[in-house]
């Protein structure tokens, strides 16, 4: 339960200064949880681990834990660092601690393995060799990375995917094996080739200033191992670490806890030693479900080796499911092997039974779903927010959507193709990471004829072909591209316009403009937002929308730095962080990847949820619907050969049912249609392994022929109709959101300025204007605002007025 407290200041956080005593008693941090889970909260000293089964209150314990440690042993908020899964667990967790313990919470580190491993190296990345506006590349660029270093060594492009090859790289830097390891072991051609691939991959990121995902974890293990020092100085501000999920850390996240909070390190002298920190990790075995990431189950199982004189303590009540489900997920995670048996109860009674439903094929299972869904509203009690569908692969929410759509009921998809891996908000994104670092080859070859502006394949090719016999990037040879041999005056005169456009907008970004400030003069002044414009392909509209959206999600940071999940307040204080380009790029990149669950909108309560079973990890909701259980669907056609995978699977079964706090659904079709071919799969394996008892089966294989609906077998577009008008209202959240943003801030006029004019703007106030450059819509001001140095704003987007 949450308590309204009133906020104390973050002015009275100073770690000379303890805040004075306010805040919520000892009960009132205890109340509403049972003897093991206070005695976790409470403890003191030794590092901890809290092991228990699904939806016993180790997120509860965790959360609670830090305000404990804030109020009551008085641990400055700026010395904690608690790691979650997602960003979006991250904002939640803060904000469950603010409100139990107020603003000063702000300050503490709660953010994912890779946000805090940012913030490191932002400060550190000199000791890498690596300027601090690195870019981060996440899985779309380090493909396209790839693919150029398959041609610098002339691979066959069948026997050596980009994708393969990145999945075996990514392994390697999981297990904090750098190139040279990997060539050391080689034992065969094959892994001799994957090695110089890797090489060449390092060489072409470092040559960008860029890092991977991978890199961000390995990189700042490597600079802890290496700079005693610098390890030291996070020793000595991160007091108390604690990390959620523990079961899914893979090797390079463990030594990065094992480098914070491991008894004295040997290569230090002991005067400058200090005390390791307080280390809780909180986990589930039987949830591990990120082995194809490099998750190690046994960071878990070895704790107590791994830090000797280590707590257990042992969750055993759940409160989150009925007995039934619980029963449920049991006996299904009862068939995997060698794992430790755990009593998992709950007193929430035995509750419905579970709802069994066997489809003709993936369209009825999707109408059975939806009609469930809205029986389920009709009687009152459950608001479509309460419920979520899970799959097992990402493409097989489309059908779900498309019955949705049919019927007006509002949804949401979460993971999916997100919104920051649209090709139009890719390329934006491209933009302002070309002009932050110009060394991010990647983006600037990505937009560098996008839209279409005359620079061609072989004048890249002149371009490179300089870039390459002068050493230099990629970026100088195209300043100096009159020096190219071989390129066509055409060409030259494209790439000159390009460079100055470029350099126009940097020197924007140089003088610290606002995000969304420069990335509408990015949208306006390459032409990108007229080529869409002008286009006929009804995509096109979606485009914009997309594009307005991300302006609006920049606005919404620049006016706000602070909020979301990745701020460290501290900086802003310090003014490291200011609602400049870098930063923004920097939350996007971060949020892009993790977080696949989009923020909860007020309204959200009337929308159901579609989502991946990983997806759903740590999360509970009153009614799931866990459909797809198909061999060769759930468990997925690798797994089903492979003891080790189909543990795997089952564990993520068990993470699926135990979702489910009072109803659960388990649905399965016998046709599916994969990549357009009808299969027909047998019932799910996992399905055998419930009791019988505990399933009320709507309609079973055998019902089929009775109820046999040809009409529903041939599943068609026309069958579908056309999507009603709440469903189309539905299908894009981001056009609704762009219209009401386009409705709230009409077009406004260009002020018509001249040197010397005064002006008023909504962020950097008075100010006098200096020179003005260009015409009409391209009107750029040069303005003075004193103290905020001389910002040049293109006038059509900047909120000034004249006075
Ligand atoms: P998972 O393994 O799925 O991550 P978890 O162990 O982290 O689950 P929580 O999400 O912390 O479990 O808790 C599950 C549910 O039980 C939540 O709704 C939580 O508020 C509730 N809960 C936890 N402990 C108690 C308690 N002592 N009394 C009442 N409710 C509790
Ligand atoms: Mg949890």
């Amino acid at each position: 339960m949450s308590t309204s407290i009133p906020l104390p200041g973050l002015e009275s956080v100073a770690p000379s200064d303890p805040p004075p005593r306010r805040g919520p008693s000892r009960d009132e941090l205890l109340e509403g949880l049972n003897e093991p889970q206070r005695a976790a909260v409470m403890h003191d000293g030794a590092p901890l681990l809290v092991v228990a089964g699904a939806g016993s209150g180790k997120t509860r314990v965790l959360t609670r834990r830090i305000a404990w440690l804030i109020s009551e042993r008085r641990a400055h908020p700026g010395s904690i660092l608690a790691i979650t899964f997602t960003n979006k667990a991250a904002a939640e967790m803060k904000e469950r601690v603010e409100d139990l313990v107020g603003k000063r919470a702000r300050i503490m580190w709660v953010s994912t393995f890779h946000s805090a491993c940012v913030r490191i190296l932002r400060k550190e990345s000199d000791k890498l060799g690596y300027k601090s506006n690195f870019s981060i590349y996440d899985a779309a660029d380090q493909k396209r990375l790839m693919t150029l270093v398959c041609n610098d060594l002339d691979l066959d492009p069948k026997r050596f995917q980009p994708g393969a090859m990145l999945h075996w790289v990514s392994n390697q830097k999981n297990e904090l094996r750098d190139p040279e390891d990997a060539a050391k072991d080689a034992r065969n051609n094959l892994e001799e080739t994957y090695a110089a691939v890797y090489a060449t991959y390092q060489r072409r990121l470092r040559e960008a200033n860029a890092l991977d995902f991978d890199d961000l974890i390995m990189g700042t293990v490597h600079v802890l191992q290496t700079f005693p020092e610098v390890r030291e100085t996070y020793r000595r501000r991160f007091r108390h670490v604690l990390v959620d999920e523990y079961q899914d850390t893979n090797h390079a996240q463990y030594a990065l806890i094992h480098q914070l909070c491991a008894d004295n390190p040997e290569d230090i002298d002991d005067s400058e030693r200090v005390e390791p920190a307080e280390l809780m990790v909180v986990g589930d075995a039987d949830q591990s479900i990120y082995a194809f990431r490099g998750a190690n189950i046994r960071n878990i199982l070895d704790f107590e080796q791994d830090f000797p004189n280590a707590t257990s303590i042992l969750l055993e009540q759940n409160y989150r499911s009925t007995q039934t489900i619980l029963n449920a997920a049991n006996a299904v995670i009862g068939h995997n092997k060698g794992r430790k048996e755990k009593r998992l109860w709950s007193d929430a009674g035995d509750g419905e039974r579970i709802v069994g439903y066997v489809a003709d094929d993936e369209r009825d299972e999707a109408r059975f779903v939806s009609e469930e869904i809205d029986k389920l509203t009709d009687e009152g009690q459950l608001r479509p927010g309460d419920m979520a569908v899970f799959y097992r692969t990402n493409a097989q929410s489309r059908v779900f959507e498309e019955v949705f759509i049919r019927t007006g009921q509002p949804y949401k998809v979460v993971g999916g193709v997100r919104f920051y891996e649209r090709r139009e908000v890719r390329d934006a994104l491209a933009y302002l990471r070309m002009l932050v670092n110009p060394a991010d080859q990647v983006s600037l070859r990505r937009i560098l004829n996008t839209p279409k502006r005359g620079i061609g394949d072989r004048a890249v090719a002149c371009v490179q072909a300089l870039a390459d016999r002068d050493r230099t990037t990629f970026w100088e040879a195209l300043r100096r591209a009159d020096e190219a041999p071989g390129l066509a005056t055409r060409s030259m005169s494209a790439i000159q316009g390009f460079v100055a456009m470029v350099e126009e907008l940097q020197s924007m970004v140089d003088a610290g403009e606002r995000a969304d400030v420069v990335l509408e003069s990015v949208l306006a002044r390459s032409g990108y937002l007229t080529s869409l414009e002008e286009s006929d392909d009804p995509q096109d509209e979606t485009r914009l929308e997309n594009l307005a959206e991300l302006v609006a999600v920049a606005r919404e940071f620049a006016e706000d730095p602070l909020a979301g999940p990745s701020a460290d307040p501290t900086d802003v204080e310090a003014g490291i962080v200011a609602p400049g380009l870098g930063d923004f790029l920097e939350r996007v990149a971060l949020v892009a990847d993790t977080d696949q669950l989009p923020d909860d909108d007020p309204d959200d309560q009337g929308v159901v949820t579609l989502m991946t079973l990983h997806t759903a990890k740590g999360l509970e909701f009153p009614v799931v619907f866990l459909t797809g259980l198909e061999d060769g669907v759930f468990p997925h056609s690798r797994a089903l050969g492979d003891q080790t995978e189909l543990e795997e699977e089952r564990r993520l079964a068990y993470v699926g049912v135990t979702r489910a706090r009072e109803r659960l659904y388990i649905s399965r079709a016998v046709v599916r249609s994969a990549w357009g071919a009808p299969s027909h799969n047998p019932g799910s394996r996992f399905l055998d392994e419930l009791p019988v008892d505990l399933v009320d089966w709507r309609r079973t294989e055998a019902a089929q022929t009775q109820w046999s609906r040809p009409d529903l077998a041939s599943g068609s577009a026309a069958r579908l109709g056309a999507p009603t008008a709440a469903g189309r209202r539905n299908f894009s959240a981001a056009a609704v959101r762009a219209d009401a943003a386009a409705r709230a801030k009409p077009a406004r006029e260009i002020p018509s300025l001249e040197p010397g004019d005064r002006v008023l703007h909504d962020s950097f106030g008075m100010g006098t204007v200096v020179a003005l450059e260009g015409v009409g819509e391209k009107t750029v001001a040069s303005i003075d605002f004193g103290s905020e140095g001389v910002k040049r704003l293109l006038l059509r987007y900047a909120p000034v007025e004249k006075l």
